[in-house]
């Protein structure tokens, strides 16, 4: 298999790269380019969400911060031991992720919040090759279908073998475990399809599963 390492200078689609340029005129101090994962070189914990938000990681450089997102994921973190720090504002804000890692589907904005597949699918070689760098026993959280489905291709598994739900967990046959949430999105969690409650079930099975170990 190729290594195809992330690189923040990627412009291989050309919609997200031109989009990217768009939103950096109109926001010179924004970040704008394909957002860098986060913490832990050999996370126990890597959790994949979708895509950089707008004025959150987008205009940070920070995967979820300052994204609404970010919110109820950086406070769960820190709840269940995985940070210094509740709060996940900006690159300078000192915080510090613990035997954690946070990478995304689709490294680029895009427009909408919508990724194309194709555009899922050729940034799949950036976490193909995050995801075989983990060790064995590494949990992969997908935040939210779409991560869920990115995951997978990128292990070369098929999605009917392991279909997405909100909690549902898998050993997969490299090793890794793979868990779900659904997405903590502004969205989810205004309309109660995710509570607060229903996330920390998660992070405390994962804490569990971490020390057990
Ligand atoms: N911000 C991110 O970095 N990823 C998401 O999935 C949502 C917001």
């Amino acid at each position: 298999m190729n290594k195809v390492e992330f690189s923040a200078e990627c412009q291989q689609c050309t919609r997200l790269a031109d989009f990217l340029k768009e939103v950096k005129q109109a926001n010179p101090d924004y970040y704008c380019k394909p957002v860098v994962p986060f913490g832990a070189a050999k996370p126990k914990l890597l959790i994949v969400g979708l895509a950089p938000g707008l004025h959150g990681a987008n205009a940070t450089g920070r995967p979820f911060t300052g994204d609404f997102a970010g919110i109820l994921l950086y406070q769960t973190l820190y709840k269940f031991g995985f940070s210094n720090q509740a709060v996940s504002e900006s690159l300078n804000d000192k915080l510090k992720l613990k035997q954690c890692r946070i990478t995304n589907a689709v490294k680029c904005l895009p427009p909408e919040n919508k990724p194309t597949s194709e555009e899922i699918n050729t940034c799949n070689q950036f976490l193909a090759d995050e995801l075989n760098s983990l060790p064995k026993n590494t949990i992969i959280l997908a935040l939210g279908g779409i991560a869920h489905k990115a995951i997978l291709k990128a292990l070369t598994l098929k999605i009917k073998d392991y279909p997405f739900g909100h909690d549902t967990w898998y050993t997969l046959p490299n090793g890794l475990q793979l868990a779900t949430s659904y997405h903590c999105s502004k969205y989810n969690t205004s309309t109660k399809r995710l509570t607060e409650a229903m996330f920390h079930e998660v992070f405390r099975k994962i804490r569990k599963t971490i020390d057990a170990r």
